[in-house]
Order: C-alpha cells, then sequence, then structure tokens
C-alpha cells in the first residue's frame, strides 16, 4: 500500500500525537525493498509507534513494516530457534512461543511494538533483554542494497542500545529476527517484585511455570503503566544513567536515599525515575502534556498535547536533572527531531 500527500500519523504512535508525513509505504514482502531508497535524514521506518516521539512533521518517507512470518526448527531436545517476521506483534508471538512449550521470552511479556523494533534499543524488563535469546537479525542493508544476516555479536548489544540505534542508526531495516528458545524452563525471578507477585498467583512459587511468569508479569505491567490506548505515552521516557563507581559513590554520600544498582564492568546504574520525582516532576501537567503521578519516568499526553510541548516538557525535565545532579538523562524513545544538546 502506498499514501501520498499529506499522511496523518496520529493514530500510528503510542504518544497518539498530531503528525504529518509526505507519503506512507507499506512494506508486507521484502521484495520490495530493492525498489526503494531510504534517506535517513527525512524517512522514517515505523514499526509499532511505541517508542517514539513525532516533535514535528516530517519531511519524507514513512515505511511502515508489515512482514509477516513465524517459523519453528528444533535444532536438539534442549532448543528450538524461532524466526520471526518483523512486521509480527511482539506480545503476540511472545504469548504464541509460550503455547508451542518454548520458554526464554515470558519476563519480556506486554511489551508494546513489533518484532521488528525490539533489537533496535534490545528490549529488556524484569531482569531480561533479547539479547539473550537473539541469535541472528536478518537486514536490508541500504547501503550496499542487499539483504544480509548479522550475528548477535555484530548487533552491539547494551543496555537499551545496539548498533541499529547508536553506531548506525538508518542504515539497516530489520526484516526478521532468529531466537533460541528453550525446553525446558528456568525462570528468571531477579526483580524482586516478580518472585513476589508469583507467591500470590503461582501454584509452586518457587518453581512456576513460564506461562505463570508471562501471566505474573502482565499483571503488574498492568497495574504499573499508563495503557497507550487510554493515555498516550511512551513506556519509560529516560534510561536509567549508568555512572563510574566513584561518581555513584559520592553521589551516595549525598543522598543516601538514592536507588542504585550494580551494572556491568563496574559501573552503577541510577534510578532516572528517583531523580526527576526528586526535581518535583512527577504528577506535573502543563495543559495536556504531563508526567504521570504513578511512575515519573512516564511522560503523557492527556489529550491534545503536541509532540512539540511533550519534547519540550522533556526538555526541562532533562535540563532540571542536570542542573541539580549534574547527570545527563538520555532518551529512550526517538526523539524527532532529536532534543537540543544540553547547555
Ligand atoms: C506502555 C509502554 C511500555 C513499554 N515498556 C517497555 C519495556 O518494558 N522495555 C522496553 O525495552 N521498551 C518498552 N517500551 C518501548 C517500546 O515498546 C519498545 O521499544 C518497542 O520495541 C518499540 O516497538 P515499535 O514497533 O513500537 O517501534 P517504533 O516506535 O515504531 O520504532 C522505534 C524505533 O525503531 C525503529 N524501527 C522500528 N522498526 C524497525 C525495523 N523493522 N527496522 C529498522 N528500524 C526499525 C524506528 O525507526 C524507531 O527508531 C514501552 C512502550 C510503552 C508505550
Amino acid at each position: 500500500m502506498t499514501g501520498t500527500g499529506s499522511f496523518e500519523l496520529q493514530p500510528l504512535n503510542s504518544f497518539g500525537v498530531s503528525a504529518r508525513a509526505e507519503r506512507l509505504i507499506t512494506i508486507s514482502d521484502r521484495q520490495q525493498l530493492s525498489q526503494l531508497h531510504f534517506r535517513p535524514q527525512r524517512d522514517l521506518i515505523l514499526g509499532g509507534g511505541s517508542n517514539l516521539l513525532l516533535a514535528a512533521d516530517l519531511k519524507g518517507t514513512v515505511f511502515q513494516v508489515r512482514l509477516a512470518g513465524r517459523e519453528l526448527m528444533r535444532e536438539s531436545d534442549r532448543s528450538t530457534r524461532v524466526t520471526l517476521g518483523a512486521g509480527e506483534n511482539w506480545h503476540a508471538v511472545v504469548r504464541w512461543t509460550l503455547a508451542q512449550g518454548l520458554s526464554g521470552l515470558e519476563n519480556l511479556s506486554l511489551i508494546p511494538g513489533l518484532v521488528g523494533a525490539a533489537p533496535i534499543q534490545n528490549i529488556g524488563a524484569y531482569g531480561v533483554e533479547l539479547a539473550e535469546s537473539l541469535l541472528e537479525v536478518h537486514v536490508w542493508d541500504w547501503q550496499a542494497r542487499r539483504q544480509r544476516t548479522l550475528d548477535r555479536d555484530a548487533c552491539a548489544f547494551g543496555y537499551r542500545d545496539s548498533r541499529f540505534k547508536s553506531a548506525e542508526p538508518g542504515r539497516f531495516l530489520i526484516t526478521a529476527l532468529t531466537l533460541r528458545l528453550q525446553h525446558h524452563f528456568t525462570p528468571r525471578l531477579d526483580y524482586a517484585g516478580l518472585a513476589q507477585a508469583l507467591q500470590e498467583t503461582s501454584k509452586n512459587p518457587q518453581a512456576p511455570s513460564a506461562l505463570e511468569v508471562s501471566d505474573a508479569v502482565i499483571r503488574l505491567r498492568r497495574e504499573k503503566l499508563p495503557d497507550p490506548a487510554q493515555l498516550g505515552n511512551a513506556g519509560s521516557f529516560f534510561k536509567n544513567p549508568v555512572l563510574d563507581a566513584a561518581r555513584a559513590e559520592a553521589l551516595a554520600a549525598q543522598h543516601p536515599e538514592l536507588p542504585l544498582y550494580a551494572s556491568q564492568h563496574g559501573r552503577f546504574k541510577v534510578s532516572a525515575a528517583w531523580l526527576i520525582e526528586r526535581c518535583g516532576w512527577k504528577g506535573f501537567r502543563e495543559g495536556d502534556a504531563g508526567v504521570s503521578a504513578q511512575h515519573a519516568l512516564v511522560l503523557v499526553n492527556y489529550g491534545r498535547a503536541s509532540g512539540a510541548e511533550l519534547a519540550q516538557l522533556a526538555a526541562r525535565i532533562r535540563a532540571d536533572v542536570w542542573q541539580t545532579f549534574a547527570i545527563e538523562l538520555e532518551p529512550e524513545p526517538r526523539i524527532l527531531p532529536p532534543l537540543p544538546a544540553l547547555a
């Protein structure tokens, strides 16, 4: 499908903000790709629009990815390779893999969006990241103008980060993923709230089933996060800053109640929600742009906020946290155009 002229993107982004694009092309067949040209400065690849803030109209084309496909290939008694088209709904495939008796994705239940966007920020929740199950990312390389397969190491995954997001944004269109999922379930309950939720719901909380873990994650997420269908949002708006040990210790000495979590390479993750709340933004509202009263990390559109108003609010929060703590908050969603650098 191709739409030309001025195309309204409001129904296609979870903030529900109005923005127009010049053209919309729906990609439902890989063969289309060799006929298309992508201009990274003007065009946008769109999945479910749940990690995106459109702060202005787009001067180019939106490529809406709708590539379908679910394939299973048993590798051994222990695992199965699962290949998923980029246009599949993430949560629907998580539940489908569980129904096939495969585990590995249960902690990532109910994350909005499509399969193709999952590697972009290496989606993560409840102590698990996509990269742990991922074997290969199948892409269309706009530079080389051919299909390629990248193994996990080639994707440079990090905390809410990847080669696709940081090093080479706009070079690839992800067409499919191959994951390795397990036949025997080992629960991942490092996240305290999850183990606690299972105490209430699981028949055997010490050894819950993968489906029980998925159900508990769904319940926790519904309690905590606003549903974009009711209240426009893009989930957590800022990443948790990662600091070196000396900086984290100095901060903890000044603010003993600051939540700090050990991260990789001797570094520490700081709760961005705590920093924002401490600066007084939790529950803030100006017009229809605001910060959730339940969760300081979630920016919300109460109705008719524009993308520009939400981006301005994000910039104010970032500047305030910078002035108060000398910590730079990095937005998690893609913002178009990006926020200006901190002064
Ligand atoms: C209520 C809520 C809760 C959330 N919770 C979490 C969470 O727990 N953990 C988490 O990690 N995220 C979370 N998110 C963020 C979001 O759901 C994920 O980042 C998701 O992977 C985005 O998918 P999408 O299809 O909507 O991507 P989009 O918003 O459409 O796109 C996001 C980025 O990926 C690019 N992109 C999309 N598809 C492709 C493709 N096929 N090829 C190349 N580039 C592509 C886009 O150009 C854009 O830069 C949450 C969002 C909401 C609204």
